[in-house]
């Protein structure tokens, strides 16, 4: 079996050999951890799963080595743990937001069946790291020192921009940083700052007096080394870190080493987006994986992890994603209907070969599924439950359930939504409608939209509802 992956590096697909098939090595960017995830976080997370899932099937689970980072460090952490806790010392305010946010990251991400990643180093434990980095990078003349700042001096390596493929020029133009006047150019970015009084801050390289902090680059590069080693396998995360995040994790690994190579191969998924655009916070555009999971008034999940796993890998990892509530219903429908037949099937000892051979092709999810239809068609559901495992997915319905079933599948069980239809209309009739409010918010947070109608003909108002899109 040859594994074949696209590499953002060299804009080519190609088949992948370990540097050592005893230890295979893979990093990705993780969390910035002071709020929940969104689903576009998610992404990274479920994608790289599945990678991972490939690659200890491949060369054995004892083999391969996953880190997968935790940055704990950064303006957003502070300014939410002031504004969460203000009447605690700051650090004890962080320690509270990030704590908290981690274990919720964790929570969330086994919901989507996706495992724990080999190791999973936070920053903050990692700090000494960096620095004796820096001073190595003062040192051999690629970074400076600069009002108590350290930068990394971008025109010291001949060929920076290699991964994102842009010249200086187009870097200059894209990058609307404000240039700080100490800078000798306006592309050195910063591997150390000053901190701010009262905030976190550790003893500075460079010989520089005051307290400090590391810039986001340099923490995966510092991580990378101290778990995977200077030269490793596989590199990942979204898209939107490939410039400048990768680029400069890359310059400073490479120059601080004196390797022709950061990782060998630099894998990037494609953007979750909502109407055309990115998800993210900043847009205000998310959903949060958390409130998804939310439990529901029947016991059962809001949309189960599983529907929202599936949701995602019927698009090739590569590929925008558009997210919508009705792309997510469908994939719990077509989830349903297989663990149907699933459920209590003992699953086939070995791992269907046209599953692996899909997953080989650079992470073909969507012909995945497809070979998953086709088994099922077939009636193969040993070998169709052995898949639905190997992927991530529980094959059991009970694991899925939405509203409470009575055996006739998802949303086919209305009587308890009809209960509370019936009551709203009631209330309604009664002019609460305060109640009548109540109700809809809470059929509402069940994932499910009224819709009230007169009928045409007797005048008689009527509710339908739909599952929310
Ligand atoms: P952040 O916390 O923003 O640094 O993001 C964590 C991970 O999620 C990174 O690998 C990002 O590339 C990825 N990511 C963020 N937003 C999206 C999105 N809308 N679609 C896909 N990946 C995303
Ligand atoms: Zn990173």
């Amino acid at each position: 079996m040859s594994l074949t992956l696209y590499n953002t590096l060299s804009r080519e697909k190609e088949p992948f050999e370990p540097l050592d098939r005893a230890k295979v090595r893979i990093y990705v960017c993780g969390p910035t951890v002071y709020d929940y995830a969104h689903i576009g976080n998610a992404r990274p997370v479920i994608v790289f799963d599945v990678l991972f899932r490939l690659l200890r099937h491949l060369y054995g689970p004892e083999h391969v080595t996953y880190v997968r980072n935790i940055t704990d460090v950064d303006d957003k952490i502070n300014a939410r743990a002031a504004q969460e806790y203000p009447d605690l010392p700051l650090n004890e305010g962080i320690r509270k937001v990030t704590e908290k946010t981690e274990a919720q990251f964790h929570a969330d991400m086994h919901a989507l069946g996706s495992l724990d990643p080999t190791v999973q180093p936070r920053a903050t434990e990692h700090i000494e790291e960096m620095r004796a980095m820096i001073d190595r990078l003062i040192a051999n003349g690629s970074a400076y020192v600069a009002e108590d700042h350290v930068l990394f001096h971008v025109a010291s390596m001949s060929d920076y921009g290699k991964l994102s493929g842009r010249s200086l020029d187009e870097m200059l133009a894209g990058a609307r940083v404000e240039v700080a006047p100490f800078k000798k150019d306006p592309m050195d970015f910063v591997l150390w700052k000053p901190s701010k009084p009262g905030d976190p801050a550790w003893p500075s390289p460079g010989g520089i007096e005051t307290p400090g902090r590391p810039g986001w680059h340099i923490e995966c590069s510092a991580m990378s080394a101290a778990h995977l080693g200077k030269v490793f396998d596989i590199h990942g995360g979204g898209i939107d870190l490939v410039f400048p995040h990768h680029e400069n994790e890359i310059a400073q690994s490479r120059c601080a080493h004196g390797t022709e190579a950061m990782a060998r191969l630099w894998m990037h998924n494609g953007f979750l987006q909502v109407e055309g655009e990115k998800m993210s916070k900043s847009l205000g555009n998310f959903v949060t994986v958390h409130d998804l999971l939310e439990t529901n008034e029947f016991g059962g999940s809001r949309w189960p992890g599983e529907a929202i796993r599936f949701a995602m890998l019927k698009t090739h990892y590569r590929q925008p994603l558009d997210w919508t509530f009705a792309g997510l219903d469908e994939a719990h429908k077509i989830l349903w209907d297989w663990y149907g037949d699933t459920d209590g099937a003992a699953p086939a000892p070995n791992v269907p070969a046209t599953i692996v051979e899909a997953l080989a092709e650079d992470l073909n999810t969507p012909k995945a599924i497809a070979a998953l239809h086709k088994l099922h068609r077939a009636g193969h559901f040993e070998e169709l439950r052995a898949a639905l495992e190997f992927l991530g997915f529980s094959g059991e319905r009970a694991k899925i359930e939405r509203v409470k079933q009575d055996g006739a599948g998802p949303g086919a069980d209305t009587g308890e939504v009809d209960a509370l239809i019936a009551a709203r209309l009631a209330a309604r009739q009664a002019k609460d409608f305060k109640e009548a409010d109540r109700i809809r918010d809470e059929l509402q947070a069940m994932g499910i939209v009224l819709k009230d109608a007169k009928d045409p003909e007797t005048g008689e108002l009527k509710t339908t509802w739909e599952v929310a899109r």
